[in-house]
């Protein structure tokens, strides 16, 4: 039996194997500190919680219109004019999860050969759905000493005639980077004068620390707006990630085009996490600000241990709820009997040695760094952050 070039060719997805290796240690009793979790770590609040009961004792178990619910796709579009967007229902398309949203959007925007530029490091999956959609990924990378942003000059120097579309995460899924409104700008200069596509990935809008703002690129003009797809959803801002809803806004013929994809594949998200999520989109927002509150006093807590060990460096992240620490001063040097020549070894030592999950950079496509997760207590960032002292110490 042969698996199908397209399959064969996937890689899984490295965060959540190393989060599944952390749960089965943990589950064997074994006092794992997981910093390698996508997910907040908050239970959904209750009155989404309450919405979905009603909604299943309602009997609203049938199939739904496949882009959604009216009402879901009409709050939807409330949230965004709060973005400075204006949509209508018609424009937006309900999926089961950002993550589904993304991959309709990639289905529907690429032809084979198709050269897509992602920004490393980048979110895992986008690399893998642009080659499932028969696209071609163009990665730009990025450091820290340009606090990992995607600047005009390196986008142009990226592009080809094949350059159909760029992928761009604010706040960004591993950094927390940031963009402000200017750099935006400069960069919808760029797509508007090539002509390209955009996905605006924006599903840590709602966690931004420091007093920042959020700028969605399709807010820059009609130009730009008419260019891009904004995907969002409820997982990160609501501690929703189990319930699968996201959704995109995009130009009308890309949220028909979608529709029609997803009627053939998924039909509906589930009808009562739609529920759910209207309510989680309508309701109060104190929960938001809740997590938001204490995911900035953890930054805040890790990033000043992270520092305060020798040889590691760390950005400031502006949002999201990673750090992304450069740990290139570590390698090279021995732990025990063997020596530590990239993240990926230094995340196998952190897991067997001191049972601390870390996802190594390589995984986002840029090392040597790590991804820590602060969507964990602050006892176990306490923790962690004592083994990982721990461990430098030991490095000789
Ligand atoms: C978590 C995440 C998503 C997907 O979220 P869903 O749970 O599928 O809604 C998309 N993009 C980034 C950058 C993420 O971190």
């Amino acid at each position: 039996m042969e698996i199908a070039r397209r399959a064969a060719g996937i890689s899984p997805s490295p965060t959540l194997a190393i989060d599944a290796q952390a749960k089965a240690m943990k589950a064997k009793g074994i006092q794992v500190i997981n910093f390698s979790a996508g997910e907040p770590d908050f239970d959904t609040p209750e009155h989404i919680k309450e919405a979905a009961v009603a909604a299943l004792k309602a009997g609203f178990t049938r199939y739904t219109p496949v882009a959604g619910i009216p009402e879901l796709r009409q709050a939807v579009c409330d949230c965004l004019k709060a973005r400075g967007l204006s949509y209508e229902p018609a424009d937006i398309v309900v999926s089961c999860g950002a993550k589904h949203s993304l991959y309709n959007a990639m289905q529907v925007l690429l032809n084979e050969g198709d050269e897509v530029i992602l920004c490393a490091p980048y979110w895992v999956s986008y690399y893998e759905q642009v080659k499932l959609a028969g696209g071609v990924p163009v990665v730009v990378n990025t450091d820290a000493a340009t606090d990992f942003k995607l600047t005009p000059d390196a986008l142009k120097a990226a592009l080809t005639p094949r350059t159909k579309l760029l992928i761009l995460n604010s706040p960004c899924n591993p950094t927390g980077v940031v963009y402000s409104r200017s750099e935006l700008e400069a960069l919808a200069e760029v797509i508007l004068a090539h002509d390209l596509m955009v996905i605006s990935d924006e599903i840590y809008a709602a966690l931004l620390y420091d007093g920042l703002n959020h700028t969605s690129i399709a807010s820059l003009g009609p130009e730009i707006k008419e260019r891009t797809i904004v995907i969002d959803g409820v997982s990160k801002t609501y501690a929703m990630t189990g319930w699968r809803i996201g959704y995109a806004a995009a130009p009308r013929a890309i949220a028909t085009a979608m529709t029609d994809l997803q009627s053939h594949s998924t039909s509906n998200p589930t009808s009562i996490a739609q529920k759910a999520a209207l309510a989680a989109l309508t309701g109060s927002q104190e929960p938001v600000a809740a997590m938001r509150n204490e995911f900035a006093r953890r930054r805040d807590r890790i990033l000043t241990g992270l520092r305060e060990l020798p040889g590691v460096e760390c950005n400031q992240p502006g949002g999201a709820f990673y750090v992304f620490p450069f740990i290139g001063k570590l390698l090279g040097r021995r732990f025990r009997d063997r020596v530590l020549n990239n993240s990926t070894d230094v995340a196998a030592v952190l897991l067997q040695e001191y049972q601390v999950a870390v996802v190594p950079g390589v995984a986002f496509g840029t090392d040597p760094y790590l991804r820590l997760s602060y969507a964990t207590s602050m006892e176990q960032i306490e923790a962690g952050l004592e083994r990982l002292a721990a461990f430098v110490r030991e490095l000789q």
